[in-house]
């Protein structure tokens, strides 16, 4: 089933065009990638996606749900690629004060603040001030935020930027156990052994999709060994068109 379809999308900042026809299908329970480099168009493509940005022109659909939608905001959890976090309050009152968004009862609120702590090793910062937490703690932090009401659909903007390797693969294996669990997820990320775990990949340059497939399946059509190549190698084919 197509959790997330996306038909001839185009979006500009005033004259500048940043996405150029971009087409996906995004089947339920997948881990897709967006793979490109900065300025390439990936924020303002995941924004679209989950009705933050509306573009101008084309069609979103998630659950075949025309966005933006309110209804469906409830089934999908995001992380900016900037933390949207109050610095002033604690790690848990942060999650708190996600969680009475989605309007979660204060029972069930502080079982999941335990839960997404744990899962990204938090646990022991939960009653420190966000002010004092380093930028991967915070990277970790929205992380949790986005998990807190058990998504459906999970949009994760570079989410491990500034995370050290050894939470990195923690946070890479969270990641898988989720989707085992039915989570469709949607990752953004310039790093290509980031690109490497992801089932289906899409290749963003200058506002279009160049290529689609796994990244085996990209690899083998450009007859490269590397996604590195493979990228180069699709970016040139689009060029000649
Ligand atoms: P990425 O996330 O891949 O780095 P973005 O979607 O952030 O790419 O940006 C794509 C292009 O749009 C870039 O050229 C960027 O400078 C431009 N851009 C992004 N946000 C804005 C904005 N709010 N106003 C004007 N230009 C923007
Ligand atoms: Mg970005």
């Amino acid at each position: 089933m197509t959790y997330i379809e996306l038909s001839d999308i185009q979006h500009y900042y005033k004259q500048e065009q940043v996405l150029r026809n971009v087409a996906l299908e995004i089947p339920k329970g997948q881990l897709f990638g967006l793979l490109g480099p900065s300025g390439s168009g990936k924020t303002t493509l995941v924004k679209i996606m989950i009705g933050l940005l509306e573009p101008k022109k084309g069609e979103v659909l998630v659950n075949q749900v025309p966005m933006p939608s309110l209804e469906a905001m409830q089934h999908i959890g995001y992380m900016a690629q900037s933390d949207a976090l109050y610095n002033e309050l604690t790690a848990r009152e942060n999650l708190d004060f996600f969680a009475s968004l989605y309007k979660m009862k204060k029972k069930d609120r502080s079982k999941r603040i335990e839960e997404v702590a744990a899962m990204v090793d938090l646990t022991k910062h939960l009653d420190k001030t966000v002010e004092h937490f380093s930028g991967g703690m915070k990277r970790r932090m929205s992380l949790a935020v986005a998990l807190i009401h058990e998504p459906d659909l999970l949009i994760l903007d570079e989410p491990t930027v500034g995370i050290d390797p050894v939470l990195r693969d923690s946070i890479w294996s969270d990641l898988k156990k989720l989707q085992q669990q039915g989570t469709t997820i949607v990752i953004t990320t310039h790093v290509m052994d980031e690109a490497e775990k992801c089932n289906q990949l899409g290749l963003l340059r200058d506002g279009y999709i160049i290529a689609q497939g796994s990244p085996d399946e990209l690899r083998k059509q450009s007859e490269t060994s590397t996604l590195e190549a493979a990228f180069l190698y699709y970016g040139q084919q689009k060029s000649e068109v």
